[in-house]
Order: structure tokens, then sequence, then C-alpha cells
């Protein structure tokens, strides 16, 4: 790494509970927690409220072009906004949970938000969590954490939240891309969720660091 701030990637497949756990994580060592997800639920949003067929890849490229992408920072957590307009609760509708996984396996719009994501780094540490952290946008730090969790406990903490969101068709299409799939980069520490409260997950996530030469 180029920049002298620390990453920790945390990567896993949807509602493994890697956003709770990167979260809190991020408070307790006072880094910022940046959400990778947010921006690709982002661009999936605003290219359905454009009217765009996500499966047009040619289309959405030409939708890019026009658009304003702002990451940001607010009290540790990252920010994004489209056209000005910041977005929050839009990004959890069940239309972009059907289509996102279409749009972030466009590789002009992953190298895009993958610049985005790297410049976080020269403001600050940062705890990222997505698919891709590990293997694509920090592949150098030795800070990786991959969180796991069954299936069957994926859906039903989706179906609890109150969440439309068919999490097994979503991580067959992101483990199946050719570009940036998610995977358990080399080096990672894989922590099984299934059975963990968060409170586990989070003490698990922190010795795993440890393990891996972080200095609190
Ligand atoms: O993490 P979250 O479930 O919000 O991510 C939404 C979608 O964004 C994923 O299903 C995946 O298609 C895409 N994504 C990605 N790379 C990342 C983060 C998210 O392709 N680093």
């Amino acid at each position: 790494m180029t920049s002298s701030h620390r990453a920790v990637a945390i990567d896993g497949p949807a509602a493994s509970g890697k956003s709770t756990v990167a979260k809190r994580l991020a408070a307790s060592l006072g880094l910022v927690m940046v959400n990778s997800g947010a921006m690709y639920r982002a661009v999936t949003w605003q290219i359905l409220q454009d009217g765009i067929d996500p499966a047009d890849p040619e289309a959405v490229i030409q939708a890019l072009a026009k658009m304003t992408i702002v990451c940001g920072m607010e009290e540790g957590l990252s920010t994004i906004s489209i056209n000005d307009r910041l977005l929050t609760s839009e990004l959890r509708a069940p239309e972009v949970n059907d289509n996102v996984s279409k749009i972030a396996s466009i590789p002009e719009l992953r190298e895009r938000l993958v610049a985005m994501q790297r410049a976080y780094l020269e403001e600050t540490d940062v705890v990222m969590e997505g698919r891709d952290i590990g293997s694509v946008v920090f592949p150098e730090t030795p800070f990786k954490i991959y969180i796991d969790a069954s299936e069957e406990v994926r859906a039903a903490r989706r179906s609890k939240d109150g969440e439309a969101d068919a999490v097994a068709a979503r991580d067959a299409q992101d483990s199946q891309r050719k570009v940036s799939p998610l995977k358990i980069s080399e080096g990672a520490i894989v922590i099984d969720s299934s059975d963990l409260t968060i409170e586990g997950t989070v003490a698990a996530a922190h010795e795993a660091l440890l393990k891996l030469g972080w200095e609190d």
C-alpha cells in the first residue's frame, strides 16, 4: 500500500453479518467504516430511477458517464450521494436487492467504484466491507477477514429484518461473475458467524486481527 493508513478488509456473502461487525469493529478501533455494497446499491438505484435496463451493460455504462457519484464520511461511516442526492433507506429497496448483482458485474463500473474505495485510505484508516476488498481493493493489506454463515441463517436474518432479499441468488451471481468474484482471499481468516452472537462475532474478528499482526 502506498498510503500510511491501515485497511481492514472484511468480505463475505450477503447477510453474513459483515456490515454490523464492520461497523462495531470500526467504532471500537476508532476507524471509519466503509460500506462498499452501498456504492453498488446507489448506482443500481439511480439506474432503475432513470428507467435503464440493468441487464443492458452498454446502456448502464452510458448512464454512468453522466452520473456524479460522491463518497463521503459522517460520524465514522461512509456516505454516498448520486447527482447531489444523499442515498440512505433507498439502498435497501427490494428492486435494488434484485438488480444490484447484475450492475456489479460490469467491469467499467467496478473500476470507477474501486478507485473511490481506495481513495478513502488517503484520508483515514478504514474497515471496509464488501466482496472483493481483500482480493482486489486492498490486496496488500495483511488484515483480511472473511465472515460466513450458513444459507439458512442468512436467509433467516434477512427476513427477520423484514427485507425481501434472495440472498442465495445474489451470492450465486456474485461468486460466479468473471470480474472480482466473491471469494476467500489468500491470507484471510474465516469466521463462521452462524452460531455466534453479534458480540461474539466482533470479538472473533478482533482476535483475528491481533493474530494477523494488528496493534490496537
Ligand atoms: O454488501 P451488500 O449486500 O450491500 O452488497 C450488495 C451487492 O453489491 C452485492 O450483492 C454485490 O453484487 C455487490 N458488491 C460487490 N462488491 C463489493 C460490495 C458489493 O460486487 N465490494
